[in-house]
């Protein structure tokens, strides 16, 4: 069945390079040799994500899978520095896991309000101002910018709420969430009007509230695929307790007992940890029966099983504000709602080091340049010292170091590479 909810998508995101510093020297009017005055690339815009309480599925990433930020500007003569890119925020709603899309790892669990860096702009090259040194007064080089980051990701839409509602389609899950929350679900006497989720906030007491998600009715078989339930579960994984609704007025021609065990066996087709979670059971529909007693063999299954029973009407409202205060009462000795921890660890690029670098010497400066080694330290974290280790290898694994030598590079040296100098000691 076509739903028009989007929870998964793919996208590709891409950082902006930083400029290229500049050579220039300063010029004046009878002034006859002019300092370096060349200015700074500025630095590549980020991609950030940020959540949006206003957004409720992936629907805006169907059709625009590229996010681009824009290149820092370069630098000019004048110690003018070039502008910084503009870094892109790209929203998403609240629950969105960020997954490497090669591996499926997770980088991010957006759940709370901070906004997350995804792809790191390329820093600006500096400009010759800032090498003239006592013995290098006419620097004529300047850094090249550095690539921003790049990631292909997966975003995921795991739904953030303490209360899942299960059952079968017709049930009354919509009507309970419209009636204890202000959310505004579709309610239809008919299957399947519940085509995506919706949250809804429930206040229980003056500073308690929760969030209840009502997600497309389960279905038998879906577990296995055979219909919506299966990708809609995703969305309860996160909760702390379900509430599962049985239709007990046998309107439809229903039996409980059965659905309710048929709701669980496809819970537990999904996943243990769900089945496992807290449960709270509620027959819905009671003003429809005539008489109270044909609950009780209902009561005592669902008890013999040992969880927790509750009776109500969503339509005549009849014990929905107990069972608020009954959710209320349990969540409050629950775990808070799952966040995930990233998997994700980022790799240094593998990089084809066979193409040899350029190397040119200004006076006891040698400048290090090529694509690799670009592309090499735009993805080096130079804080970390496992990082610098793995840079130090590739360096030498690419027989930077012995072209150098033949060179003839002596100590104390300087190799400068993109934003990097350092002394050379053998
Ligand atoms: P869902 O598919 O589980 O979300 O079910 P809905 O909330 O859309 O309800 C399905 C139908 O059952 C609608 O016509 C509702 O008005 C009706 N309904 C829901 N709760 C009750 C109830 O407590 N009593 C009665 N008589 N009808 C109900
Ligand atoms: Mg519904």
């Amino acid at each position: 069945m076509a739903s028009g909810f989007i929870d998964k998508a793919r996208i590709t995101c891409r950082a902006g390079n930083g400029g290229n510093g500049a050579v220039a020297f300063h010029r004046e009017k009878y002034v006859a040799a002019g300092g370096p005055d060349g200015g700074d690339g500025g630095d590549g815009g980020s991609i950030i994500l940020q959540v949006d309480d206003n957004m409720s599925t992936l629907m805006d990433f169907r059709y625009k899978r590229k996010y681009v930020a824009t290149n820092g500007v370069d630098g000019q003569g004048g110690r003018k520095s070039g502008k910084d890119g503009e870094s892109l925020t790209i929203r998403v709603p609240r629950g969105t896991l960020v997954r490497d899309a090669e591996t499926n790892e997770i980088i991010k669990d957006m759940s709370d309000d901070q906004p997350f860096i995804l792809c790191r702009g390329g820093r600006g090259g500096w400009g010759n101002q800032h090498f003239a040194t006592p013995t290098r007064q006419v620097p004529r080089f300047a850094k090249a910018g550095l690539p921003g980051e790049a990631h292909d990701v997966v975003l995921e839409l795991k739904l953030l709420a303490d209360v899942g509602l299960v059952g079968f389609p017709n049930v009354g899950k919509s009507t309970l969430l419209s009636v204890v929350s202000k959310a505004h679900p579709k309610i239809a006497n008919y299957h399947f009007t519940t085509l995506y989720p919706n949250l809804g906030v429930v206040y229980v007491d003056e500073g308690v509230s929760f969030v209840m998600a009502d997600i497309p009715g389960i279905i038998e078989g879906a577990s296995e695929g055979a219909g919506l339930g299966h990708d809609f579960l995703r969305h309860i994984d996160r909760c702390r307790l379900l509430v599962h609704l049985v239709d007990v007025s046998g309107s439809e021609g229903r039996d409980p007992i059965a659905d309710f065990d048929a709701i669980n066996a496809e819970l537990k087709e999904y996943s243990m940890a769900l089945a496992d979670r807290p449960q709270i059971v509620v027959a819905n529909k009671t003003d429809l029966l005539a008489d109270p007693s044909q609950l009780d063999a209902f009561r005592a299954h669902v008890e013999s099983l040992g969880y927790e029973f509750f009776a109500m009407s969503a339509a005549t409202h009849q014990g929905t504000r107990e069972l608020v205060q009954r959710i209320g009462q349990r969540l409050a000795q629950l775990p808070p709602v799952t966040v995930y921890e990233p998997e994700y660890v980022p790799r240094p690029p593998e990089v084809d080091m066979s193409e040899p670098l350029h190397i040119e010497r200004d006076d006891n400066t040698w400048l290090v340049e090529g694509a690799w080694l670009q592309r090499l330290m735009a993805n080096i974290n130079f804080s970390d010292y496992e990082s610098r280790l793995y840079f130090d290898k590739q360096l030498r694994a690419s027989g930077l170091f012995d072209r150098l030598e033949e060179m003839g590079i002596q100590d104390g040296d300087i190799v400068s590479m993109y934003n990097l100098e350092f002394e050379y000691q053998r």
